[in-house]
């Protein structure tokens, strides 16, 4: 905390049971969560206009709902079923049937999903204020964390009772003064990518013409003979749910810190022409997209990995390679590890290991409690585990189990009068199971290869 503010004199926004930092796709859920008994007050605070972080931000896909290989289980359910449930019921979602990679997806309208994160969280009761940034942190004092926050009318303070940070980058908890590893202090960091939407794509001709295969090919021949200046060999497109249209993550920049601010400058802008010389590669060398164009680049370049907080847990390699599912676990992963890195040659390349067995682990509570917790609990792509194993639990299907599990840890905190780090596992994960999370591997196989939606209600 520094002496800058005087936080007697900052106007009061409001007091509340429960703060929810950050509306990505683990704070949305956190504040669905904490609000679902209608007992507590719950405020979410976002800096953009719009919810769903990078779900809205820069992607289509929900991945980690099902496992992947030729035997799909579903893993994640509860709250963010009814996310999907949402966009079914608007024809804003399809199942993208896959065995490799990240399994099967759940691709999905991102403008749509806007809308369905304001619907959710309005219906629930919380206080949502978008447009908000966390800037400071005044210690902890009778039970309460005073938060600083700043907005175009200016700085205004928030009293709460317990704190769930979901802002991706633990800004609340870097503040606090919780122990946290930088991306890139002990292996290299995730490389960052801006993503990109093209239209009047002839899908038809681009499959007839050998699909992704043949442009993976086209891809490799274009960097290894510098057609064109593509960053990597590797890169992927797929169908959206507006016809004509294909989503890429393919861009890489690599080597700079998202947390600093004239690195991040230049990611953006490194990013920006990254995307326009893929244009050009897609419209002059893959069949179907000659007539295609971007239509739209991520709203900023998506960031893979910045702090990741030191908590009760963490979250190593070997537990997610070990496919086990610990007692103390909150919910299940079944992705594989897939880290965007540098090669040994320098190129950047994508690393996968898959997780052996039933392919599912488990992920204990600890990894959303930094140590030593009394009011606070960290949710999403800033949790408690090391880089490698990070890259396997970071999917949105458990960043929104993580919110979820933050939001009932905090209810349960409240009404037992307890700290974060003492919450009774037991207690918690019976609540999480009758509200839809899965936290044993399921006994049947998930049918994903007709394009609709399947929830728990209804196995197949
Ligand atoms: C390029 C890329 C491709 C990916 N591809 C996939 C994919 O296809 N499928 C998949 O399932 N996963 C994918 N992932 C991983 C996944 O998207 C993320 O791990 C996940 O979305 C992180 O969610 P989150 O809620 O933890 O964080 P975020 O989505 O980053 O949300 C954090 C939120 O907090 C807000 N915020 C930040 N700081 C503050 C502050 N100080 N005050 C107020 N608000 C603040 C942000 O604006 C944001 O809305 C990808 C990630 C990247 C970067």
């Amino acid at each position: 905390m520094t002496d800058f503010f005087n936080h007697h004199r900052i106007p009061l926004l409001a007091e509340t049971d429960v703060l929810v930092i950050g509306a990505g796709s683990a704070g949305c859920l956190a504040a669905l969560a904490a609000a679902s008994q209608r007992k507590y007050s719950v405020m979410l605070v976002e800096r953009y206009g719009f919810a769903g972080g990078t779900s809205t931000q820069m992607l289509d896909t929900f991945y980690g709902f099902f496992t992947p290989g030729t035997s799909p289980r579903k893993i994640v359910g509860g709250l963010p079923d009814l996310v999907v449930d949402e966009l079914y019921n608007t024809g804003d979602m399809f199942l993208r049937p896959n065995t490799y990679g990240a399994g099967t997806g759940i691709n999905y309208n991102p403008e749509r999903l806007k809308l369905v994160w304001d619907k959710l969280i309005m219906e629930a009761g919380v206080n949502y204020i978008l447009h908000t940034s966390l800037v400071e942190v005044i210690s902890e004092e009778n039970e309460r964390e005073t938060c600083i926050f700043w907005n175009k009318s200016g700085f205004y303070k928030v009293i709460a009772r317990r704190v769930i940070d979901a802002s991706g980058d633990a800004d609340f908890c870097a503040l606090s003064g919780f122990p946290f590893e930088m991306a890139g202090e002990i292996e290299p960091a995730q490389s960052m990518t801006t993503t990109f939407r093209m239209s009047n794509v002839d899908q038809q001709k681009f499959e007839s013409e050998g699909g992704n295969k043949m442009m993976k090919a086209k891809m490799t021949d274009a960097f290894e003979n510098k057609t064109h200046l593509l960053p990597r060999k590797e890169g992927s497109s797929h169908e959206m749910c507006q016809p004509g249209c294909i989503s890429t993550v393919a861009v890489k920049v690599s080597g700079l810190n998202a947390l600093k601010v004239d690195e991040l400058t230049k990611a953006e802008i490194e990013g920006r022409k990254q995307a326009f010389e893929y244009e050009k590669f897609f419209r002059d060398k893959v069949p179907g997209y000659e007539n295609s164009k971007i239509i739209g680049l991520s709203n900023q370049i998506g960031v893979r990995e910045t702090r990741r907080v030191y908590g009760e847990h963490r979250l190593t390699k070997q537990e997610c390679l070990s496919g086990k599912i610990p007692e103390s676990s909150v919910l299940l992963c079944g992705a594989p590890i897939e880290d965007h890195r540098k090669g040994s040659d320098g190129q950047d390349e994508t690393y996968w290991e898959y997780i052996p067995g039933t392919g599912i682990y488990g992920v204990p509570y600890g990894t959303l409690v930094p140590v030593g917790s009394r009011l606070t609990w960290v949710a999403g792509r800033c949790f408690s585990a090391t880089h490698d194993a990070h890259a396997s639990c970071r999917s949105m299907a458990q960043t929104m189990s993580m919110g979820q599990t933050a939001g009932f840890a905090a209810l349960l905190s409240l009404k037992t009068d307890c700290d974060a780090k003492d919450v009774d596992v037991a207690m918690l994960r019976n609540n999480l199971v009758r509200f839809g999370q899965i936290l044993e591997v399921p006994d049947f196989i998930a049918d994903t290869s007709r394009k609709g939606w399947i929830n728990n209600k209804n196995r197949s």
